[in-house]
């Protein structure tokens, strides 16, 4: 009855459970074992499992069109356009399936601004431990430890700093620059936020300069930080805008977002297969509208200064380290290098935690998740953390 896995390519340690069936925070193995996921598909399930108005969406867009090809314009394809441009302050929107073909289109139509209007200025500034996907071009743009020599030749054309050093990025930027791109928070690197001093300060810096600022919201867009996006802690506007994850609320879905006089791209520079479809846009549409309301965005703050509070005060009693993030992004700094125990700890205990470094666990759950949820998601994890310090 069940399939065997042996035919998954191997790409990735998986404990394992096979997963079966979801619903809002919590998840379900073929044993019938229950989780609380506070992974949720790394920030992908805003709206948690299997949420009514995602299946809504499907249903009613499925039963009405599913792909018409991306050669013709489609209602939820315009629509969700609309509703990005009017969420982000910017202008014209590009969708496509994953977060690094987001940051991909992002790093080509910088290239063709540069091409154009900067002298063939193609260099782009980007951060040490940033993360920006795992196509070529976007591992070459990331500053993950390890990526530096792996699968040469490297695409050239990034200038890496440190994060927050603002003198480095402006040494940095040369007649070559084209672009600095970061993330908010650099969230796989392990939830260090960029900060809102240091963003307004790179983007009077990269306006100065001449050169454009890019935002990888793939993780902290979507209301996970509190606000649809990040960037808007910090009252600045980027000139592109990556979004992805939370986008589709489980569905393969993203989007490159521009400025009117950045967006450039000729007949033939840009485009996909499934750029657009009509299935994944209806999605969008409706995360969308759900997620920006004010109350929505109001509860996730609200929760994540509850989550903050709760995982300080465990944190203080364990003689573990700090607690960073915003919103409902957040991680919980070890006092060991066992996070990887910790995550498997929890998911014998059932609980779902990312160790996105050998000392911090990642918090990601449902913008959704109930009080009640972190309540039993701090029991569970204070059962996995073991003994406090002697
Ligand atoms: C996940 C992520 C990406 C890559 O998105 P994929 O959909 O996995 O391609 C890029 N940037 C950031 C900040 C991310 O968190």
């Amino acid at each position: 009855m069940s399939p065997a896995i042996d035919h998954v390519m191997n790409i990735t340690e998986r404990p394992s459970p096979v997963m079966v069936k979801g619903a809002g925070s919590w998840l379900w193995d073929r044993d019938g074992k229950r989780y609380l996921d506070f992974v949720q598909g790394w920030a992908v399930n805003c709206l948690g499992h299997s949420p009514r108005v995602v299946l809504d969406a499907l249903a009613a867009q499925g039963a009405r069109l599913i792909n018409c090809s991306p050669a013709y314009y489609n209602e939820p394809m315009a629509r969700l356009a609309e509703l990005l441009a009017e969420a982000s302050g910017l202008d014209q929107v590009f969708l496509c399936n994953s977060g690094a073909e987001a940051n991909e289109g992002a790093i080509k139509l910088a290239r063709k601004w540069g091409a154009r209007y900067r002298g063939g200025a193609y260099e782009i500034v980007t951060m040490h431990a940033s993360f920006h996907g795992r196509t070529l071009a976007t591992m070459a743009a990331s500053g993950k430890p390890g990526w530096d020599d792996i699968f040469p030749p490297k695409v050239p054309g990034f200038r890496k700093v440190p994060l927050g050093d603002l003198g480095a990025v402006a040494d940095a930027i040369t007649p070559a620059t084209v672009a600095v791109m970061l993330e908010p928070i650099q969230g796989e690197a392990g939830v260090f936020a960029a900060g809102d001093e240091y963003l307004r300060a790179l983007s009077a810096l990269t306006r100065e300069r001449g050169v454009l600022l890019v935002l990888d919201e793939i993780q902290t867009g979507v209301g996970r930080t509190g606000r649809f996006f990040g960037y808007q802690h910090a009252g600045v506007t980027p000139d592109i805008v990556t979004v992805g994850k939370g986008l589709g609320g489980g569905v393969p879905l993203a989007a490159l977002v521009s400025a009117g006089r950045v967006s450039c791209f000729e007949y033939g520079d840009q485009g996909g297969t499934f750029n657009g479809n009509p299935l994944m846009a209806a999605v969008g549409c409706a995360v969308l509208e759900t997620v920006a309301k004010k109350e929505f965005l109001d509860a996730v703050v609200a929760n994540g200064i509850y989550l903050m509070d709760r995982l300080r005060a465990l944190a203080a009693e364990l003689g573990h380290g700090e607690v960073r993030g915003r919103g409902l992004l957040q991680a919980l700094e070890l006092r060991a290098h066992d996070a990887k125990k910790v995550s498997a700890a929890a998911l014998d205990h059932g609980l779902l935690v990312n160790a996105p470094r050998p000392d911090t666990l990642r918090f990601m759950p449902a913008l959704t998740v109930s009080r009640e949820e972190i309540d039993e998601m701090l029991t569970i994890l204070r059962k996995s953390l073991g003994e406090p310090r002697a």
